[in-house]
């Protein structure tokens, strides 16, 4: 079986410095993997000359397919275009059509005021070596070199223009010179157990797989990804060698998985309820409705999802979800009392299945001996039944958030389950 290898560049100074983060080679390794594209190496370079060619080439030593983004705005610091246009031996021209395709950007959609600049115009100008491909998104077009057999794609830097182009422009041209194998990903979603542990436990299972069958761990917020990846040339071929190792490793974490799919947990919450015809509805003290944003950001979530009370402050707490001044004076706002008449609170202002509360203390300040940085309590609650939970995070008040966040979805969908 024959191996597409790519290399993906990114160019500019903003990434090396830590400015912008490299969000482009991500999205480009997602979607080739799809395709049956291998990415076997990325590189970041900033806008300089000498370094610019050298990635060229080196990566084009290692690959068949080259993508390039960054470097092609109307700015003095953009220098990629001129670059490759001497890279591949051309002059540069200007494409008619690319130019008619940027006056109307700025003529019909952009209606900036004041005239059109030059340098916005130079955007229609091309190395007369390269193959353009159209930026319906913006004014950089998008170009295709070949030297060697190999395939180079120059794409903007601008994430919004360069998806469309590898979506529309680039994958399309690769499926068509390339023979391409079936890279087929399963994976298990498990949560509660540690990677070590899970390690150990697979370690018989991981050493019985066939080389080109790898197994990742994938861990992130007390949860853990397995994902078993194979190769070959036929998607049917492929998926069928590979599921007797998927049913084997979701025998073996049974105990601890949350899903036999690479899903978020909010989805997989969603899933379940919309199966039982459920609603729920979130009291969000420290998570401050980031809880409600993860669950809305899922498509078609008002078919399960009421809303939120973000209580930060105890006037809501009290006011709105009717939260005893007694409690939160005896027992205070982070406690397990207070997260419990939370809980009770929303189901009955807004009337839901399922309601989950969450109030914690995120850090830097605030902790005390008593209750340091970190201490979180959950509740999950139903009009007959309650159930809390208590986290002591270590973490800084970001990650703190996030964890908690995480381990309430959880809490709440072994609930869920435990009570329909
Ligand atoms: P450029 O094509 O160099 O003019 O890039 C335009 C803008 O796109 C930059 O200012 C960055 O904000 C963004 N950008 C460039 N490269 C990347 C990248 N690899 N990942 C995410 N954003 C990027
Ligand atoms: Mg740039």
């Amino acid at each position: 079986m024959h191996k597409v290898n790519a290399s993906i560049i990114t160019i500019g100074d903003e990434l090396l410095i830590g400015q912008t983060i490299d969000t482009n080679s991500a999205f480009i390794a997602q979607e080739f993997n799809k395709t049956g594209v291998w990415v076997h190496r990325r590189v970041a370079v900033g806008d300089v000359y000498d370094d610019i060619r050298k990635a060229l080439d080196d990566e084009s030593v290692l690959s068949d397919i080259i993508v390039i983004t960054g470097g092609l705005g109307p700015t003095a610091d953009d220098i990629t275009k001129p670059l490759l246009c001497e890279y591949f031996g051309g002059k540069m021209i200007v494409n008619e059509k690319v130019k008619a395709h940027v006056i109307h950007l700025f003529e019909k959609i952009f209606r900036r005021p004041g005239p059109m600049l030059e340098r916005n115009l130079k955007q229609a100008e091309v190395p007369d070596v390269c193959t353009v491909l159209h930026n319906a998104r913006g004014t950089a077009p998008g170009m295709l070199f070949r030297k060697n057999g190999k395939l180079f794609f120059s794409l903007p830097g601008v994430p919004h223009e360069m998806k469309g182009l590898i979506v529309n422009e680039v994958i399309p041209v690769i499926q068509k010179e390339f023979a391409l194998p079936a890279i087929i990903h399963r994976t298990v979603f498990t949560a509660g157990r540690g990677e070590s542990m899970i390690a150990e436990l697979l370690q018989d299972f991981e050493a019985s797989l066939p080389s080109h069958i790898k197994l990742a761990y994938l861990p992130n917020y007390g949860m853990v990804k397995l994902r078993l990846t194979s190769i070959g040339d036929l998607a049917d071929a492929v998926n069928k060698e590979l599921e007797p190792f998927f049913i084997r490793l979701q025998e073996l974490v049974k105990d601890f998985m949350v899903v036999n799919d690479d899903k978020k947990l909010e989805e997989v919450v969603g899933q379940i309820l919309r199966k039982h015809a459920k609603t729920m509805g979130t009291a969000e003290s420290c998570t401050g409705g980031y809880i409600a944003h993860l669950i809305t950001s899922i498509a078609g979530s008002s078919d399960y999802y009421k809303g939120s009370v973000v209580s930060y402050d105890n006037t809501v707490k009290s006011g709105v979800l009717g939260v005893n001044q007694s409690t939160l004076s005896q027992y205070g706002a982070v406690s397990e009392q207070t997260v419990t008449e939370m809980a009770n609170g929303l189901l009955k202002t807004i009337g839901t299945d399922f309601a989950l509360a969450t109030s914690g203390i995120m850090g830097p300040g605030g902790g005390t001996p008593e209750k340091p940085v970190g201490t979180v309590w959950i509740a999950v609650a139903t009009a007959v039944k309650t159930e809390t939970l208590q986290l002591n995070l270590r973490f800084d008040r970001e990650r703190n958030i996030h964890m908690t966040a995480a381990a309430a979805l959880d809490f709440l969908r072994k609930f869920i389950l435990a009570n329909t």
